[in-house]
């Protein structure tokens, strides 16, 4: 489906490694805007502090791929061992109402997302510095030390691949929640306005 018409809604992709703070700044946008914000598919388990972050739709694995061969998602990826993806539907009908719809997914459904709707707006969002960000993931008290280090060298990867690969319309450093909420929504704006 074509999501470009003037009456369509802004498909907004916020992409950023682990621990840089996109749920938070997620959950701020989708108060501050009128956008909706999609619930990922995922095979990942709960998670005791899950209420605190994203919003899934946990399923088990014959159940992630028997939608996938059905052409259920938007995109999907494999993410630290686990899948995740986007409904489609959900998502295209509410661009199709012209409402704008806010993905907050990984680096390897951005890909997918920039190549099958090149309108999209792709934000990538960065921590301030490598520090900044092992402290983050660190705070978060959720993985192992060697699940840190590992989401540690993936992030570093990302950010290099992201600042070179010209996919991203924005990049975004996130060292104040404030500034970054609006700085999106300034970029949404002027989106919106016709620019880039
Ligand atoms: P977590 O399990 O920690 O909430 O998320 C792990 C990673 O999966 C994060 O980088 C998050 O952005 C990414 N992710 C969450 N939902 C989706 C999705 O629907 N699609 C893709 N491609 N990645 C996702």
């Amino acid at each position: 489906m074509a999501v470009s018409s003037s009456s369509c809604g802004l498909l907004i992709v916020l992409v950023g490694p682990s621990g840089v703070g996109k749920s938070t700044i997620s959950r701020a946008l989708a108060q501050q805007l009128n956008v909706w914000y999609t619930v990922s598919v995922t095979t990942r388990t709960l998670r005791p502090n899950d209420e605190k972050g994203k919003a899934y739709d946990h399923v088990t694995k014959e159940e992630f791929f028997r939608r996938l061969d059905d052409d259920q998602y938007l995109e999907y990826a494999q993410v630290y061992g686990d899948y995740y993806a986007t409904p489609k539907h959900p998502a295209l009908d509410h661009l199709q109402a012209g409402q704008d719809v806010l993905l907050e997914i990984d680096f390897q459904g951005a890909m997918q997302v920039r190549f099958h709707y090149p309108q999209a707006l792709l934000i990538f969002i960065v921590p301030p510095d490598e520090g900044t960000l092992l402290q983050r993931l660190n705070d978060r008290a959720r993985d192992s030390a060697e699940e840190i280090q590992k989401r540690f060298r993936a992030a570093k990867r990302e950010i290099h691949m992201a600042k070179g690969s010209h996919a991203f319309d924005h990049i975004v450093i996130n060292d104040n929640l404030q500034h970054a909420v609006e700085e999106i929504e300034k970029i949404i704006r002027h989106k919106h306005a016709g620019g880039i």
